[in-house]
């Protein structure tokens, strides 16, 4: 399977079984509880989970892991070249896994760069979950690798200017943690740059159509175990409704990424051409996000647009726009979102499914309101 192209792995990975089993669909196992008959077996499988042993189809508790949340893993640690994915409730339950688990080894110290989501931001400059951050650059991150450093973090494309890190430049001997939400393992597979863990909103692409939450992280097994020792103890799981409609959504993220991105370019085209528009930003891999400075008042735009959705999130089968200023980086400290790049007249756009020209229409007519 690893060996066949990514648009076939996003159909058939995490269902290899099914038609053997005489399925089509995968099943979904609502289940909290796993009868045995042999309590003996089981203390030995619940000590196998306590050092965060995938249990598969049996997970003895549904906090230890669930069969079609399984699925779900099973194909996109396919997707991104990982051994293993170990899914949450929401990327930032995910994040949170991740920064926990090195916590708990001593090592809390990160270093990162921004920009970065703006709630990642906030947890990392506020120290929230127990973790210090200095603030770094591709150029720097060895320099500012200590004793304590658990992880280097890096998004990109980063939310919401769209720049880009190269991966492969990364050279440490700290485990590097890639937000690849924007890029979607269909531009970017930072595991074949050099990265160690690879982290998603699964909420946005990986989902497709603006109905579920969730998270994941790809990653080797040594680090998906701990990953799963700390999920277990949290209880941060995405539930299995949830792994269903994930798992279905990787079966057209190649399509939908592709599609998507064509439209993006085009629009990012036209909106380099207009006069409301001074600038735009668009990321070298290209892909669905588009981000723009407006020369007026990027309000009056949210506020105008007919056909786009107004609303903060990304990667839905519909287009939508955000003011990066009061939504997804309001949390961010109006200084620090100054010094990363976010103006008060950027806008985010996601573009979706529509037709383009339908698209710029409503876009055009937004920005002569502006
Ligand atoms: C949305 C987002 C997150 C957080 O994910 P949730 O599913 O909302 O918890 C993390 N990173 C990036 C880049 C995001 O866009």
């Amino acid at each position: 399977m690893t060996a066949m192209e990514l648009t076939t792995r996003a159909v058939h990975a995490g269902r290899e079984d099914l038609t053997d089993l005489g399925l089509h669909a995968a099943p979904i196992d609502l289940s909290t509880t796993y009868p045995s008959r042999d309590s003996h077996a089981e203390a030995v499988r619940l000590d196998l989970a306590g050092t965060g042993v995938d249990l598969g189809e049996s997970p003895i508790y549904g906090r230890v892991g669930n069969p079609t949340v399984g699925r779900f893993e099973t194909a996109l640690a396919n997707l991104e070249g990982a051994e293993s994915a170990v899914a949450f409730a929401t990327g930032m339950a995910a994040l949170s896994a991740c920064l926990l688990t090195v916590a708990a080894q001593g090592k809390r110290h990160v270093v990162a760069v921004r920009p970065l989501y703006g709630t990642t931001d906030h947890v990392l400059a506020t120290g929230l979950l127990g973790t210090e951050v200095t603030w770094s650059s591709v150029d720097s991150l060895k320099r500012d690798i200590r004793e304590d450093t658990g992880l280097v973090l890096v998004e990109s494309p980063a939310n919401p200017t769209l720049s880009e890190v190269d991966i492969r430049a990364i050279d440490v001997d700290v485990p590097v943690l890639v937000d690849n939400t924007f890029a979607t393992p269909v531009l970017q597979r930072p595991i074949e740059q050099g990265a160690d863990i690879v982290l998603h909103s699964a909420t946005k692409f990986l989902g497709g159509h603006g109905d579920v939450l969730g998270g994941v992280v790809a990653c080797g097994e040594d680090f998906a175990r701990q990953l799963r020792q700390v999920r277990m103890a949290t209880g941060g799981l995405l539930h299995p409704l949830a792994g269903y409609l994930l798992l279905r959504g990787l079966s057209t993220l190649p399509v939908r990424v592709a599609h998507a991105a064509a439209t993006a370019g085009e629009l990012a085209r036209r909106l380099a051409g207009h006069p409301g528009v001074t600038k735009v930003y668009r990321p070298s891999i290209g892909g669905p996000m588009v981000s723009f400075d407006v020369a007026g008042d990027p309000h009056a735009v949210i506020g105008a647009v007919r056909l786009v959705t107004p609303a903060v999130s990304l990667g839905s089968v519909d287009t939508l726009i955000q003011h990066p200023g009061t939504l997804s980086h309001h949390i961010v400290p109006e200084q620090d979102r100054e010094s990363g790049g976010i103006g008060d007249r950027l806008l985010r756009l996601s573009v979706g499914l529509e037709d383009v020209e339908d698209l710029w229409a409503d876009l055009d007519q937004a920005l002569s309101k502006s």
